[in-house]
């Protein structure tokens, strides 16, 4: 057995180009672009989950920061100010800062 199993090649399912096997199929180029249509594309569920991912960790490490240069931030369930740990926590349909507790709380006791 000689060692050609070292690189799979396969063609790119985009562009047909040949490109070491990966578990997307597609080369490096054609991933990104298939990745970044997929976020662009609203009815899928998964590229909107990814988004909102991306969205709440941006909004979320914008609040942490603006904590810690001292911004002070009322919980979305209980009023009182937060200090320390928060969760980014689901109000009306926006996404508001609020006590770990309260948002566990309000999601087990509807
Ligand atoms: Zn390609
Ligand atoms: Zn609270």
């Amino acid at each position: 057995m000689a060692g050609t199993m070292d690189t799979v090649n396969v063609l790119c399912l985009s562009c047909k180009c040949i490109t070491p096997a990966t578990r997307s199929g597609r080369c490096p180029d054609c991933r990104l672009a298939h990745q970044r249509s997929l976020e662009n594309h609203p009815s899928r569920r998964t590229a909107k989950a990814l988004r909102y991912n991306q969205e709440h960790r941006r909004l979320r490490a914008a609040y942490a920061n603006a904590m810690a240069w001292g911004t002070a931030f009322a919980c979305a369930r209980c009023g009182q100010p937060i200090t320390g740990e928060f969760h980014l926590d689901h109000v009306d349909g926006g996404s508001y800062p609020s006590h770990p507790y309260c948002n566990t709380s309000a999601r087990s006791n509807p």
